[in-house]
């Protein structure tokens, strides 16, 4: 089985914004093989709050391959492992969107979450971000470059097997009651009432019509419900909390936009599954 773990940076807001890929493969209880690179993504509009975190310029990416030919080597892998990264939602969600951008098949993923790992196994009040629990473990790397990022998530997991005591992924997984979540590919919906796709049985609900909704945690422990709200321009996030009510977008409204768990206190993660591909489609 094939387990790799995935990073991407974005451009900007948009999840088929790409600018840059990290991957690092585990085999034998090691990383055995690493791979970075920049990709030119779709439109060339940089966010300042996107270049402040991985220092990816316009410059940088414009001589380089699109999308799907940056990623092409890998999709095999991909499609036929598991896939590890920290705030799975975000990077299987750009992974999807670059993909359905570039007009190719998306197939079906299996992935497993490291910041769930995380919480389960190197719990700490400081929180589980990337960053803290690689400093935890003693994981020295460069946080936002995409390809370091991929190695300290697949460190963290291989930490994670050493702890529990497990040999793989799935039995890491199954240890810490935590599932590896598969995604089917689109056009392989699956008929009403059929559960498995490929041979393989589904472990996340299709997107319906119903309601989504998430219990997030604020940063002076209050509790506030970000409500997935289907509007005649398209599906909004709206929030309980102050500034939620006053119509902005909130921070906690904008870490669910980018997959972001860190705060999410319902047990509904794979539900970012779900809201990504609705808030994909109208962005
Ligand atoms: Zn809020």
């Amino acid at each position: 089985m094939i387990t790799l773990a995935l990073d991407f940076e974005t451009a900007n807001e948009r999840r088929d914004s790409a600018c840059a890929v990290g991957l690092a493969w585990i085999a034998d209880g090691r990383v055995v093989r690493r791979e970075s690179h920049l990709i030119r993504p779709p439109e060339m509009r940089f966010s300042p709050g996107n270049i402040r975190v991985h220092g990816i310029l316009p410059a940088d990416v414009a001589g380089k391959p699109a999308f799907a030919e940056v990623m092409a080597p890998y999709l095999a892998d991909l499609g036929g492992g598991v896939i590890l990264a920290h705030n799975a939602t975000f990077d299987i969600g750009v992974l999807r969107a670059g993909l359905g951008r570039a007009g190719l098949p998306v197939p079906d993923f299996a992935y497993l979450c490291t910041v769930q790992v995380a919480r389960r196994v190197f719990p700490a009040p400081e929180g589980c971000g990337l960053g803290k629990v690689a400093r935890r473990l003693g994981i020295t790397f460069e946080h936002h470059d995409a390809g370091e990022d991929a190695y300290a998530c697949a460190r963290i997991a291989l930490a994670a097997m050493g702890e529990t005591g497990t040999g793989d992924v799935h039995g890491l997984a199954a240890s810490i009651g935590v599932p590896v979540t598969e995604v089917p590919g689109e056009g392989a919906r699956p008929a009403p009432g059929r559960g498995v796709i490929s041979g393989r049985a589904m472990a996340v609900r299709p997107p319906t019509s119903a309601s989504l909704s998430f219990l997030m945690r604020g940063s002076t422990g209050n509790r506030y419900t970000v409500t997935l709200e289907e509007r005649t321009s398209g599906a909004v996030l709206r929030c309980t909390c102050m500034a939620g009510r006053f119509g902005q977008r909130c921070r906690h409204v904008k870490a669910l936009e980018v997959g972001d768990i860190t705060d999410l206190l319902s047990d509904n993660h794979s539900d970012l599954a779900t809201l990504a591909t609705r808030l994909v489609r109208v962005a």
